[in-house]
């Protein structure tokens, strides 16, 4: 991994607007104030946050999420886990299920190790797996047992079981299975995350809370009843905190939002006030177009499964953006003036998630000030 070229930046006045570029630009007052509200959000309404780390993929912002409160952090690879747990945060929470007899194993050694995780199932093979890596070898027994929840399908069709009774099946065999610990369920409703209006996200939530609910009874009543459950998202997290059936939320994209959140959900009245906080600086290279100028921020700069970037910092009012290729991308002026070459123009990223993980390094910010550099530990980790 190659280290940044900006480190003789930090700490010098202006250093934010004279960055090579492309790069991620964390503005970090941002990210904390997002950090403060959801911390706050959970807490007035009497709800655990175990933040998902999927989109800041860092140890620095897992722990600073720790630290406003949250119970533990959320992760989507084992990968993921191993790179946060190496980084000292506790409280983790694999979402994703495991398939995979090696895979299987790294999850159980981390867990042998002494590491606080937990994990999530939706198969009895993923059980069977698991029990057996954590009981097998030498160390057999000595170890506390692996938490695992059950995942639920709740509407997004992509893992989870479909309903009650395979919900109960697998509790079961998770409670009886030697090395595990049944922990509760997770509710993920992907699927209405990003659903435009407060009311229309409501309405598609009813029949997530109806399965939930439907669940929890079935559990309690065969003597499981869920001490975790988890689920909701940056989109309906005011939602689901209000519901009365989730224990903790397992929030993401909020530490940053992106284009994709800020154009359907966060411009709400009635949303929770988070703040762009990342976005990918780029510099214009080229300004022999008419109508625009062309910047070295391209397709492998930015996840291009969302809307396009919004350029925000030095670039003209009302700027656009169009990709231009693998290493480009046209800066529309929309009749303003063109920045002249070498500007540094900074874009809100479309899509979190993905974009993060095109990066090594945060360069983090106050104000125009790069306050520090952050490698983004989690990277590509599988
Ligand atoms: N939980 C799971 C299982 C997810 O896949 C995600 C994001 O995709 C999240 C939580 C976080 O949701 P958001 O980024 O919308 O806050
Ligand atoms: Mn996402």
């Amino acid at each position: 991994m190659q280290d940044s070229p900006n480190r003789d930046l930090i700490g010098q006045p202006g250093g934010r607007d004279r960055l090579q570029t492309p790069c991620l630009v964390l503005d970090l007052d941002a990210a904390e104030a997002n950090i403060a509200c959801m911390a706050a959000h959970a807490q007035a309404a009497g709800i655990g946050l175990r933040p998902h780390a999927k989109a800041h993929k860092s140890v620095a912002l897992a722990r600073r999420q720790l630290d406003a409160g949250a119970t533990g952090i959320c992760v989507a690879t084992v990968g993921e886990a191993e790179a946060l747990a190496a980084g000292g945060i506790g409280g983790l929470l694999l979402t994703s299920p495991v398939a995979g007899t090696a895979k299987l194993r790294r999850l159980a050694e981390l867990a042998r190790s002494g590491h606080a995780v937990m994990a999530t199932v939706d198969h009895p093979d993923a059980v069977a797996g698991l029990s057996a890596a954590m009981t097998g070898g030498a160390m057999a027994g000595a170890s506390a047992p692996l938490t695992l929840l059950v995942d639920m399908d709740v509407g997004q069709h992509r893992t989870g079981v479909p309903d009650a009774d395979t919900a109960l099946d697998l509790a079961r065999a998770i409670a009886d299975a030697a090395g595990l610990a049944f922990g509760g369920i997770q509710a993920y409703a992907g699927h209405v995350q990003h659903i435009a209006g407060l009311a229309e996200r409501r309405a598609a939530m009813e029949r997530p809370w109806a399965l939930i609910q439907a669940v929890r009874q079935r559990l309690a009543g065969a003597g499981l009843a869920p001490a975790i459950v988890t689920g909701a998202g940056t989109g309906t997290h005011a939602l689901d905190a209000g519901a009365g059936l989730f224990t903790e939320m397992q929030t993401g994209s909020y530490v940053f939002t992106d284009v994709q959140y800020d154009a359907v959900v966060l411009r709400e009245a009635a949303a929770t006030p988070f703040r762009p906080s990342l976005f990918v600086a780029c510099s214009v290279v080229s300004t022999h177009q008419e109508g625009f100028v062309t910047t070295d921020g391209g397709l492998k700069r930015f996840a291009t499964d969302g809307p396009a970037p919004r350029p925000m910092r030095n670039a003209p009012a009302g700027a656009g953006f169009r990709f231009s290729g693998d290493e480009f991308g046209a800066l529309l002026l929309n009749g303003a003036r063109p920045p002249a070459r070498g500007t540094v123009i900074e874009c809100q990223v479309p899509h979190c998630d993905p974009t993060v993980d095109l990066y090594d390094w945060y360069h983090v910010v106050r104000g125009d000030v790069l306050v520090e550099i952050w490698p983004v530990e989690g990277r590509g980790a599988i």
